[in-house]
């Protein structure tokens, strides 16, 4: 299979590449390393099956070569992160929504219609308070505008007009809604709460938890999420679907903070630092987040293989 990835370089594309690679696919990858990596794929220097370009999927001249190359297409390419997303709205808006339209009218352009894998979240099902699992069908968009709304219309956009797109041109539309990510390559500069707790108790610092911490997150491994994603594609083929990509186990962060510590038998405390003071500004955070996975279970055979813990261990051995 010929698999585009954009935003390959990043820490979820970087492990999708290992996913197709493994296989034998053949993989190219662009990606502008606005926060992706060239040490993200370093261990695949010398495969002859992995090309990398370094582009702006909105400016580079070569995107409708590459997409009438590939049988799937994964659009990764996005401005992602808290901190991001509250410093350069317009710049999450522009970049998320005109990346995919371009990749998708390069695809209706060419003739040949490669199966496209975008990149949602489930930042698109806004506040919920409530003790509710995520449904695929429950997508309402929220009154509550918070900080980061930019970043969850621009999904929403980008999954509206994907949908359009198979509808009315016939490519097929893989709509994957990632719940939280976690896992080897992450970043924590941009707000990622995982590798920041790991990197603060692997040094004994305190453990820094914004809010009150009773809001609970359903964190999935990277290596999981791959798979799943994957395994959704594939079994979809030539048809379109919308699917949450995550784990259901909930964790509230506080718990989060303390099973770190255990982990990593670190001597950190833990310090609440206000919302405010967090992200600069006022900031309302998301309660509750738990992804349905009745749709990804009825697509597919996938079974989790990587617990919270073993995600933990293993950043703690990477720090
Ligand atoms: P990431 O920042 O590691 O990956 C994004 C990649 O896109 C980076 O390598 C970046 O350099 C690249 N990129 C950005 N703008 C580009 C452009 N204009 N042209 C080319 N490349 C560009 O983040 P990630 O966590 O791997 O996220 C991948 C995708 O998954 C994103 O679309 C993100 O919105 C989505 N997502 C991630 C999570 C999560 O928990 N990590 C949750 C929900 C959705």
């Amino acid at each position: 299979m010929h698999v585009l990835i954009t935003g390959g370089a990043g820490f979820i594309g970087s492990h999708l590449v290992d996913l197709h690679l493994a296989r034998g696919d053949k993989v190219h990858v662009v990606d502008d390393l606005s926060t992706g990596s060239r040490s993200n794929l370093a261990h695949h220097e010398g495969n002859g099956n992995l090309r990398f370009d370094e582009a702006d999927i909105l400016t580079w001249q070569y995107l409708d070569r590459a997409v009438a190359w590939a049988d799937r297409i994964y659009n990764l390419a996005a401005v992602v992160g808290v901190y991001r997303v509250i410093a350069e709205p317009t710049k999450v808006l522009a970049v998320n929504i005109a990346a995919c339209e371009r990749l998708l009218r390069a695809a209706r352009e060419g003739g040949w219609q490669p199966q496209v894998v975008l990149a949602s979240s489930s930042e698109v099902y806004g506040h919920n308070d409530e003790d509710i699992l995520h449904e695929e069908q429950d997508l309402v968009v929220s009154s509550r505008a918070g900080t980061r709304w930019g970043y969850s219309v621009s999904k929403i956009a980008d999954e509206a007009l994907g949908l359009s797109y198979a509808q009315r041109f016939g490519i097929p539309a893989v709509v994957a809604r990632f719940f939280n990510t976690v896992g080897p390559r992450q970043i924590g500069r941009y707000g990622m709460v995982v590798p920041r707790f790991v990197a603060q108790a692997v040094r004994n610092e305190p453990i820094t938890v914004f809010g009150g911490g009773l809001q609970t997150r359903s964190f999935c491994d990277v290596r999981d999420t791959v798979v799943a994603l994957d395994a959704v594609a594939t079994s979809t083929g030539r048809d379109t679907v919308v699917c949450n990509v995550g784990n259901d186990r909930e964790i509230s962060i506080l718990e989060l903070a303390q099973l770190v510590i255990e982990r990593a038998g670190s001597r950190s405390t833990i310090e609440h630092v206000a919302l405010r003071e967090a992200y600069g500004e006022d900031f309302e955070d998301i309660r509750r987040r738990r992804p349905s996975l009745a749709r990804l279970r009825t697509l597919t055979h996938f079974q989790h293989r990587y617990s919270l813990e073993r995600t933990i261990d293993d950043l703690i051995a990477i720090e």
